[in-house]
Parts: structure tokens; sequence; C-alpha cells
């Protein structure tokens, strides 16, 4: 069987057409366009999916990456940052509209799940992925395949609670993972810290002064109690990170040792790795979902 594979973003929608050997046959990316609203997404989505079908005689199948939760019980869309997707039935109307099934699952998840298959972190059993970026993500691959949990929740550490009583996040809660390590967050408390607007990719430049120091030492402390936290619960066999914040050279050496350093065992030796797929991962887990 053939794949499609969509990967909704805030900006661009991509898409791609694999053989049943993960070949690709077709690839396209189209604008989002969140300025047009949520029905334009949609019709977006449905023309870009009939137009790789028309490239194979196959039977396809059609999977979708978004931005954001889908709930078990009410098929709507949770914490999406492509906000217009926020309480919509999207699965729904996609299948509507084309007149078939289709797979949809969140951008971590299907991160996950592309690493673990034909990624970096192919050949370990368990491995939990983890998206740094705009916000936290995680997904947890068992035997290729995704643990969803019972409310399609499983993974999302981003807002489990780092500092009770601490920085206010959107999901309604505080202290959450997200506010302290995502892209946003990093630039943010840098600011605080320095008094400089820099990007990630200016800050991790030059890390020699001691505001810099301060920066990074506190840093780590969040990110290996992040982290340790899912150790303790999951022990996985693996974990893979991706998104912007996993280009910082120091996770996986400085930041592996802040993670150990917290885990409940004398003997942690889990790998911690970069993704190989970099911004492929989302079509190529899209493509997986059928599985
Ligand atoms: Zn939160």
């Amino acid at each position: 069987m053939h794949k499609i594979g969509i990967d909704l973003g805030g900006t661009k929608i991509e898409g791609i057409l694999l053989d049943e050997k993960y070949n690709t046959i077709q690839r396209k990316r189209i604008e989002t366009h969140q300025e047009n609203g949520y029905n334009s997404i949609v019709k977006s989505i449905t023309s870009l999916v009939n137009e790789l079908k028309v490239k194979t005689d196959e039977d396809t199948s059609i999977g979708i990456c978004t931005p954001g939760v889908t709930d078990a019980n009410s098929g709507l869309i949770r914490n999406s940052n492509t906000q217009c997707l926020i309480g919509m039935p999207l699965k729904n109307d996609i299948e509507n509209i084309l007149g078939y099934e289709i797979a949809m699952e969140n951008d971590a998840n299907c991160f996950t799940l592309a690493e673990s298959s034909l990624g970096s972190v192919k050949g370990y059993d368990v491995v939990f992925g983890v998206i740094m970026g705009t916000g936290i993500g995680g997904g947890i691959v068992i035997n290729g395949n995704l643990h969803k949990g019972r409310t399609n929740i499983a993974g999302e550490w981003g807002h489990h609670t780092l500092i009770p009583h601490g920085n206010e996040c959107y999901c309604g809660k505080q202290g959450c993972v997200e506010t302290y390590i995502s892209g946003p967050a990093i630039e943010k408390r840098w600011m605080e810290i320095t008094g400089k607007k820099e990007s990630l990719q200016s800050i991790v430049q030059d890390l020699s002064s001691e505001k810099a120091k301060q920066w990074k030492e506190e840093f780590l402390e969040n990110f290996g109690i992040g982290l340790a936290n899912v150790i303790d619960i999951l022990d996985p066999d693996v974990i893979v990170l991706g998104g912007g914040v996993s280009n910082i050279p120091f996770l996986y050496d400085e930041g592996k040792k802040a993670v150990y350093d917290k885990v409940f065992s004398d003997s942690i030796e889990t790998p911690i790795l970069k993704n190989s797929l970099g911004d492929s991962a989302g079509v190529f887990g899209a493509c997986l979902l059928s599985n």
C-alpha cells in the first residue's frame, strides 16, 4: 500500500506520497495561511491529499500530523498553537470531504514514530520522543506502536509541573516544563538575566560570561529534572530530541549528565540522542500512522 502523509504546521502544510518501501514518489509544500481561517486550512489539506493521490494507482493510506492533541472523546482539537484549530473537529471534517477514514496524531507522536521507525533511534524497543521548539511535546513508542494513553495525552511531559506556583502557562496551569525550556521561554529568561534580546541560536554561541553561566546552570537544572521525571516513570530504552532547542550541542553531554544526576538510579545509562530526520519527521510520521 502507498502512503500519503500530511504535516500541518503554523506556516506551511507539507505533503508526501511514499511507496511501500518508504521511497518518495511526490512531495509538496504549500502555505498554511492561518489568517484565512479554519475552513481554508481544511480545504488546503484535502486538495493536497487529492493532488498526491492521483500520482499513484495503488491503494493509499492517509495520515495527518497536527499541532495540538485531538480529544479522545469529543474528537475536537485541544491545545494547538495554530489557534483557529482549537475546538474544531478537524479529523471529522477532513473525512467528510474526502469520503474515507484517515489517521491523525499530534506532531510529537508523529515525530517519535518517525524517528523510531526510520530515524536515529531505529531498533530501540521503548522510545521517548521529545519536541523542544515553540512548545514542548512528547510521545511514547513501544515496539513500533504509539502508546497514546486512555485520554490521548501519554507523553505530554511539556505540561507536567516543574516548579509549583511557577511561570504562568497558556494551558491554565503554572510552572509547566514548557514555560522554562521551550525556545520562547529560553529567550525570555535570557533577557531577564542578561538584559539582552537574543535568539536561541546566538545565545548558545558564547556562554562564558557570569550571567550566561547562571542562565545555563538554571536551564540544565530544569532540563535535567524534567527528563529525569520521565525516566523515573517510563525508564525508556532511549530518548530522542527534536525541535529547534534540540540543536543546542551541550544537551548531549552536560544536559545528559544533568538528567542522570536527578534520576532515581546510580547506574543510569539511557542514551539521549539527536533526531536524524529534522523537519521531515512530521510527514514520515504521518505516513506511519496507518501501519
Ligand atoms: Zn502548561
